[in-house]
């Protein structure tokens, strides 16, 4: 059994340690002590300077007393979203919110908690369990950077879970790829009261390509967003840039390179409309495409183990646990793309990334105790086999 006081306590510790992206030392810290009062061998890697944060990812190797067992991975991200500073938690009943100031910050410490009781209940009461690789990872929310840069060559573990959802009873295992959009629109420079046909309308060029594009939720799979658009100096001056920044999400590949080219191909097509003769010299509006991939999805079949090992932990405490597709994008897509077989599930965390959110104790609970039960299965299974 996990302790429902402890964790309570753990959580609302660790909420209140600030833990914005590329400032999670303190919390790093605190955890670290954690996992080696637990047992663990603890190191941090060297994402930190990577990224230019002020701690690296915390990575805890336990070694289990059940050799004969697959190895697992749990992870969780310590970072939080803004405003997410000076957080007071306030606790009603069972229901853990803020006083609206800022985000609860239960994305993602509900998951930090859980993995961290876990832990403890295994010590505490002895229980058997295979070998177990913890990691924190830092700027999860900064785009998933600090899972990035995990050397997951360093990992026993094959497989396991990231706990980061906020939907309750399930388990992620599709997630979709991401491309990350960059466009700046070159206009032209004038003055707009004295001779504005001298210029080329930059903010303009911008707002027609993008009346173009579909964007939104394109289809059951795909979604695209423009969500900055930066530009434009004075009033009195026709805009010769704009920078526009936006994303395309989708389940499918294909569909992703589609919709992808397709929000290029709009802002082309506006700009090629709009050019001017100047002193015999030829004016075009251009846009300048820069696209990345920010992450691969995530596709782990349901005879994966660990989908199996969650559904039997799952059957056994008498809860329903159903395997589904997310929008979001987190750790488990780039743990995956390294090679890592990883589901994520949810914690009780709810409207995250709003000063509304909130968290179920209840929910927290349940979910700790699906992990144990998780823990303990893997150790039974396997130690059947042999
Ligand atoms: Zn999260």
């Amino acid at each position: 059994m996990i302790d429902q006081e402890r964790i309570k306590q753990f959580l609302i510790e660790l909420i209140k340690i600030d833990s914005l992206s590329r400032q999670e030392f303190n919390v790093a810290m605190r955890l670290k002590r954690e996992l080696e009062e637990l047992g663990a061998s603890v190191l941090i890697d060297d994402a930190g300077a990577k990224v230019g944060g002020n701690v690296g990812n915390v990575i805890g190797k336990f070694p289990g007393n059940a050799p004969q067992c697959q190895p697992l991975l749990l992870s969780a991200h310590m970072d939080t979203v803004v405003p997410g500073e000076g957080i007071v938690p306030i606790l009603e009943g069972d229901i853990l919110r803020t006083n609206g100031q800022t985000v609860l910050g239960g994305d993602d410490k509900s998951g930090v908690a859980i993995i961290c009781e876990v832990l403890r209940a295994i010590k505490e009461q002895k229980l058997p369990c295979g070998a177990i690789d913890v990691v924190f990872t830092i700027c999860e929310e900064a785009g998933l950077i600090g899972a990035k840069c995990l050397d997951v060559a360093q990992f026993r573990a094959r497989t396991g879970l990231v706990l980061d959802s906020d939907s309750v009873g399930f388990l992620f295992t599709k997630a979709p790829a991401a491309n990350r959009m960059e466009f700046r629109v070159h206009g032209l420079e004038a003055h707009a009261g004295v001779c504005p046909e001298k210029g080329i309308n930059a903010i303009k060029v911008a707002a027609e390509g993008i009346a173009q594009m579909p964007l939104g939720r394109i289809d059951h799979e795909t979604t695209a967003n423009i969500g900055v658009v930066e530009g434009g100096m004075a009033v009195n001056i026709v805009p010769n840039q704009v920078i526009l920044k936006g994303e395309a999400r989708s389940h499918s590949p294909e569909k992703l390179a589609q919709q992808t080219e397709r929000m290029q191909r709009c802002l082309e097509e506006a700009a090629a409309r709009h050019a001017l003769e100047l002193n015999g010299k030829h004016h075009q509006a251009r846009i300048e495409t820069k696209i990345e991939r920010d992450y691969d999805r995530m596709d782990v079949p349901a005879s994966a183990s660990i989908v199996q090992l969650v559904q039997a932990a799952a059957r056994n405490l008498n809860l329903d646990v159903k395997t589904g597709a997310t929008g979001g994008g987190c750790d488990a897509n780039i743990l995956n793309q390294k090679g890592l077989v990883v589901a994520n599930l949810g914690t009780g965390m709810r409207e995250i990334h709003t000063v509304n959110e909130w968290l179920d104790l209840k929910d927290l609970y349940l979910s700790a105790q699906m992990v144990l039960e998780i823990v303990k299965l893997n150790a039974e299974n396997n130690s059947r086999q042999e």
